[in-house]
């Protein structure tokens, strides 16, 4: 068995104007810090419609789609723009989560990282938001109950920020265990503790600011890794941010590399215990190009050897 990196060049073609943290050089760093490692390279389809529709409406794809730019920018939301590119970035995004989640129930891959930009895991039901059109991971997570007949999906989002959108689309669904932890407060404002699902089927994790290394990993210990081994996943997708590094600028979590090498390590550990290995990781935020370079790769690394 192996770890799938899966990616496509079109999710560089994604632009956005000069200074936007959300930049075509995070991607780039991150794959040239995975270049050389001992991964299958699969290239990310694009996603259909109808993998969407599991969690946006048409109108959604149609506002999407309707406004991409022949030029220059356009303005989604207070942080989200599209550039010609975006569109097909964005469905590269989509299309890789998913056949991410093909390759590991197939056993093509014990484990995959789908490196694609944009992100996703803010995109609400009929809205774009922080930097995301789609929601990837909950698309994902859709495609694996409805299209392979899984009944227990574990969602773990270890992103500085709050899931917003992943929680939004996956709130009243009682075969997605949906765990975020994330500084709190910080944008989107969301993610509070008492915010638990239509199913009790959330379990949000704030960790206060300045949180580093043993206060997360306390965290960690004591609530999202037993939610998810209490919920015995078939499967479990990950949205992997690195922006509570120490070094981001977007927030003020004190992680370094080696905290999210662990809790990879541990979150493998549960997926070989439930769910045969498989896990999914999609690449969310992470915003300081050193820093997420170096901590994606140790993420990486932790795939490789639990996949080995
Ligand atoms: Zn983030």
């Amino acid at each position: 068995m192996t770890t799938a990196l899966i990616t496509h060049d079109e999710c560089l073609s994604h632009v956005t104007p000069p200074g936007h943290p959300e930049q075509v050089a995070r991607l780039e760093h991150v794959l040239a810090a995975l270049s050389g490692k001992d991964l299958l390279r699969v290239e990310a389809p694009m996603g259909a419609d109808a993998n969407i529709l599991r969690v946006h409406p048409q109108r959604h794809i149609d506002h999407v789609r309707g406004s991409a730019p022949i030029e220059g920018w356009v303005q989604m939301d207070g942080d989200t723009y599209m550039s010609p590119g975006s569109l097909k970035a964005a469905l590269r995004a989509v299309g890789g989560a998913v056949r991410a989640v093909d390759m590991v129930i197939a056993g093509e891959a014990q484990n995959a990282f789908v490196a694609t930009r944009p992100p996703g895991h803010h995109a609400e039901t009929a809205k774009t938001m922080g930097f995301c059109l789609f929601g990837n991971v909950a698309i994902a997570a859709k495609h694996a109950l409805d299209h392979h007949g899984l009944t227990r999906v574990a969602v773990v989002d270890f992103d500085v920020h709050h899931g917003n959108g992943t929680q939004d689309l996956l709130w009243d669904e009682p075969r997605v265990r949906f765990v975020s932890s994330h500084q709190f407060p910080l944008w989107p404002g969301t993610g509070a503790a008492d915010e638990t699902g239509a199913h009790n089927n959330v379990l949000n994790v704030p960790l206060d600011m300045g949180t580093g290394s043993q206060g997360f990993r306390r965290a960690m210990e004591a609530q999202v890794l037993p939610a998810v081994d209490g919920f015995a996943p078939e499967l479990i997708l990950v949205s992997a941010g690195f922006d509570a590094h120490r070094d981001d600028p977007l927030a003020q979590l004190n992680l370094v590399e080696e905290d999210f090498a662990w809790v990879t390590r541990e979150l493998c550990a549960l997926a070989r215990t439930h769910a045969q290995g498989r896990l999914v990781s999609c690449l969310e935020g992470g915003y300081d190009l050193q820093a997420l370079a170096r901590s994606a790769a140790e993420h990486v690394d932790a795939l490789i050897a639990a996949g080995a």
